[in-house]
C-alpha cells in the first residue's frame, strides 16, 4: 500500500525546512529522497551535472546587470573583512544588503525587478572599502557605489512601461549601454527569414552590442565567445558526466549540448531541444543553457539555468495507477450516461526530484517545468512537462507552523487531519484533475468545442476540479493502493473549501471581482455546496470570537454535492449549454462578499507570512575509496545560505568575466 506516505512525513517531521528569513524572503532547503537508491553511475552523472550547473552561475549575475559581479565582490569583500567591523548597526544592514544581492542574483529584487536600497551609510561603505586590502579594492569602486546609492541609476532591471524605450531604460546587460529599442528591432528584423516555418531562437544566447562599423551585432556566449571561461566548465563537466550516461540517447543529448556550447549555433540548440524530448528512457534528466525570456525586456534572450533532477519513480507510479485505470472512473462518474466516454485515455504525468537547482532557478525556483519554449518545436514535437515534488514538499512542510491553519482552520482535529495528509490529498487531486479529470466525458454530437465562449476555461476546470473531488473520497483510491486512510480525504475537501470561500480572497484588491479563471472556479464550487448545503446543515460559515470559519458537519453528504455538481457542468459542456454555464458562473464565481474580504484581509496581513521564497541546494561529494576510486556520492543538507552562497563565490567565480 502507500506506506511511502507515512515514512515520507516521519522524515519531513525531523528536518529543519526552514534555513533563513530577512527583507520579504523565507529561504527553505529540500530533501532529496531517493538519492540514496540510485546506482553510482546515476549518482556520479547527477554529481557532474551539478557541477555543470553550477558553473554557469557567475553569467546569470552578468546578464542580469552589468554591474552585479564587481558589486558582489566588493560587498562579500567588506562583509568577510570583519576585523575592522566597528558599527554593528551598519555590519547587519549590509549582512542583509548582501542576503537580497544573493536572493535576486544581483542588485534587483527577482520579481518587482527594483534596485535594492542599502540600510547602510555611504560613509560606512567608503570607509570599509578604504580599509580593503589592495587587491580587494577595485579600481573603480567610486563608481560601483555610486550605482549601489543613486537611486537612479540602473533602477530597474527590466523595464516594461508602456511608451518607454525598453533597451534603453533597463539595466538587464543585454544590451550594451547606448543601444536603443529601434535599433535592436530593426536589427532582428534584418535577420529574420521571412517565412521560416522553424525559426532558430534568435537572440536568444547573445548580448547585443554595437560593433565597429556602428551597427548592432550579437556578442554570443560560447565556449569560444562571451562567457568562454564559465562555458568551458560547464563542457568539462557535460565531458565527465557523459562518461556515466544511462543510455546511448542520453549521451547523444549531451554531445549535442556541448557542441551547441562550444559554437553557440542555435540550429544546435534546436536539435538538443529534439533529442532531449525524445530521452525518456533514463531515470536522471536535465536542462542547462539561456532558457527562459523574462529576464529580456523584448523578451528574446535567454537567463542562464539548469536543474539537474531524476524521475520519482514512486511518485510516477501514482498518475501511472490512475491512468491505467482511466475506464472505471470514466464508467462510474456520477454524470448522465449519455455524457461518457466509451472509451476514456488517461494521461501519465511525470513526477521528478530535483537534485540542484542553479542559475535562474535559484535561490527562487519553479515548482515545475514545461519546456522546450520554441513553438514549431512543441508543436511537432511535444513538451515535457514535469512536477518538481520534492520542492513542493519543502514549501508544504514549510508551511506548517507559519500560523495560517491556526489563524484560519476551526478547530485542532481539522488541523491534525491537514496536517497529516494535506500534501499526500493536494497531489492526489492534482493527479486525478489533470490526469483523468480534462479528459473525461464527451460532448453531445453537433456540440461546438468553444459552446461555453468566454467560461469555457472557468466551467472547464470547475469540471476537471469536481471530477477529483469526487473521486478523492472513493474507496477505489485504497483499493487501488493510493490513499491509505479512508478519512484522508476530508483535509482536501476542507482545505479547497477553505481557500474557495475565504483564504483565497487575500489575493484580491479590496472591491475588485474575481477574475482568474481557477480562482473563478474554486469560488463557483465552493459557493454552490455552502449554499446548497447550509440549509440541511451539511456545512457553513460560523463565528467564533468575532472571527468567521468554515465548519464542516457531514463530509459524506458533501460528497454527493460535489456529485451533483460534477453532473450539472458535465451536462452544460456536453450539451452546449452557454446560458446555464454563464449564469452559474456570474451567480457564484465572480461577486465577493465586501465584509468577509477585509475580516480575510485584515487576519492574513497580521500572519507576518514572507511573501517570496528561496532555496539554499545539498552538497554533494565524491567518497573514494584508498585508490582513488569513487564509491559513492554523499549528499549533505547542513549548509546555510551565507556559507552556500559565499563558498559558490569561491568555487565558481569566473574572474575573467569582472
Ligand atoms: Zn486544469
Amino acid at each position: 500500500m502507500s506506506s511511502c506516505v507515512q515514512s515520507d512525513k516521519t522524515e519531513s517531521d525531523k528536518f529543519e525546512y526552514v534555513v533563513d528569513r530577512f527583507a520579504d524572503v523565507e529561504i527553505l532547503r529540500y530533501q532529496v529522497p531517493g538519492f540514496e537508491e540510485l546506482t553510482l553511475n546515476q549518482k556520479q552523472l547527477i554529481y557532474w551535472l551539478n557541477e555543470a550547473a553550477l558553473a554557469g552561475r557567475d553569467m546569470l549575475w552578468d546578464q542580469n546587470c552589468r554591474y552585479n559581479l564587481q558589486i558582489r565582490d566588493l560587498i562579500e569583500a567588506v562583509y568577510l573583512d570583519r576585523g575592522g567591523m566597528k558599527d554593528e548597526v551598519q555590519h547587519e544592514a549590509l549582512e542583509l544588503y548582501l542576503k537580497q544581492l544573493w536572493m535576486g542574483n544581483g542588485i534587483h529584487h527577482h520579481y518587482s525587478m527594483d534596485k535594492f536600497a542599502p540600510g547602510f551609510s555611504r560613509e560606512f561603505l567608503e570607509a570599509r572599502v578604504n580599509a580593503l586590502p589592495a587587491d580587494k579594492k577595485p579600481e573603480n569602486a567610486a563608481e560601483l557605489i555610486d550605482v549601489i546609492f543613486d537611486r537612479n541609476l540602473e533602477a530597474k532591471r527590466v523595464n516594461q512601461a508602456e511608451g518607454a524605450d525598453l533597451v534603453a531604460t533597463s539595466a538587464a546587460n543585454i544590451y550594451a549601454p547606448g543601444l536603443t529599442q529601434k535599433e535592436v528591432e530593426e536589427y532582428y528584423n534584418s535577420i529574420k527569414v521571412p517565412g521560416d516555418t522553424m525559426p532558430v531562437s534568435y537572440g536568444l544566447n547573445s548580448r547585443k552590442v554595437r560593433g565597429a562599423d556602428g551597427k548592432v551585432c550579437e556578442d554570443v556566449y560560447s565556449s569560444k565567445g562571451l562567457y568562454a571561461p564559465a562555458i568551458k566548465r560547464i563542457v568539462e563537466n557535460l565531458e565527465k558526466a557523459s562518461e556515466f550516461a544511462e543510455n546511448e540517447n542520453q549521451k547523444a543529448v549531451i554531445a549535442k549540448l556541448i557542441e551547441y556550447f562550444n559554437t553557440g549555433d542555435l540550429k544546435a540548440w534546436d536539435d538538443y531541444s529534439i533529442l532531449w524530448l525524445g530521452e525518456t528512457e533514463g531515470q536522471v534528466d536535465f536542462i542547462n543553457g539561456f532558457i527562459e525570456s523574462y529576464g529580456d525586456p523584448l523578451g528574446l534572450t535567454g537567463a542562464y539555468e539548469s536543474i539537474v533532477n531524476f524521475k520519482n519513480n514512486e511518485a510516477s507510479h501514482r498518475t501511472e495507477v490512475l491512468s491505467a485505470d482511466a475506464q472505471w472512473f470514466e464508467d462510474h462518474s456520477p454524470i448522465d450516461p449519455r455524457f461518457r466516454k466509451d472509451e476514456v485515455k488517461g494521461v501519465s504525468a511525470k513526477v521528478i526530484t530535483a537534485a540542484i537547482l542553479a542559475g535562474d532557478s535559484y535561490p527562487a525556483t519553479p515548482i515545475g517545468i514545461n519546456l522546450p519554449n520554441a513553438d514549431w518545436i512543441r508543436a511537432l514535437h511535444g513538451s515535457k512537462s514535469v512536477t518538481i515534488e520534492n520542492i513542493t514538499a519543502a514549501y508544504d512542510a514549510a508551511s506548517h507552523g507559519n500560523g495560517f491553519n491556526e489563524e484560519f482552520v476551526i478547530d485542532e482535529p481539522t488541523r491534525e487531519l491537514m496536517d497529516k495528509y494535506l500534501f499526500i490529498t493536494d497531489n492526489m487531486h492534482t493527479d486525478l484533475h489533470e490526469c483523468l479529470g480534462h479528459g473525461s466525458g464527451q460532448l453531445l454530437p453537433g456540440v461546438e468545442a468553444d459552446a461555453l465562449k468566454a467560461h469555457g476555461s472557468t466551467l472547464e476546470e470547475t469540471r476537471a476540479d469536481l471530477f477529483a473531488l469526487y473521486y478523492l473520497a472513493d474507496p477505489h483510491l485504497i483499493e487501488l493502493g493510493l490513499l491509505d486512510d479512508p478519512e484522508a480525504y476530508k483535509a482536501e475537501y476542507y482545505k479547497y473549501l477553505l481557500n474557495g470561500l475565504m483564504t483565497q480572497l487575500v489575493r484580491i484588491e479590496p472591491g475588485k471581482d474575481i477574475e482568474e479563471a481557477h480562482m473563478r472556479n474554486r469560488q463557483l464550487i465552493s459557493q454552490w455546496v455552502l449554499e446548497h448545503g447550509e440549509p440541511h446543515n451539511v456545512l457553513g460559515l460560523v463565528k467564533k470570537d468575532g472571527k468567521t470559519y468554515l465548519e464542516v458537519n457531514d463530509y459524506d453528504a458533501l460528497r454527493q454535492l460535489f456529485g451533483k455538481l460534477l453532473g450539472e457542468i458535465q451536462r452544460i459542456k456536453s450539451e452546449g449549454d452557454y446560458a446555464s454555464g454563464a449564469a452559474l458562473v456570474e451567480k457564484y464565481g465572480v461577486k465577493v462578499d465586501p465584509a468577509l474580504h477585509s475580516e480575510v484581509l485584515d487576519r492574513y496581513s497580521k500572519l507576518d507570512i514572507a511573501p517570496y521564497r528561496g532555496f539554499v541546494n545539498p552538497v554533494y561529494s565524491l567518497v573514494t575509496d584508498n585508490d582513488g576510486n569513487v564509491t559513492d556520492v554523499k549528499v549533505d543538507y547542513t549548509e546555510n545560505y551565507v556559507d552556500q552562497n559565499l563558498r559558490y563565490s569561491r568555487e565558481y567565480s569566473m574572474p575573467a568575466l569582472r
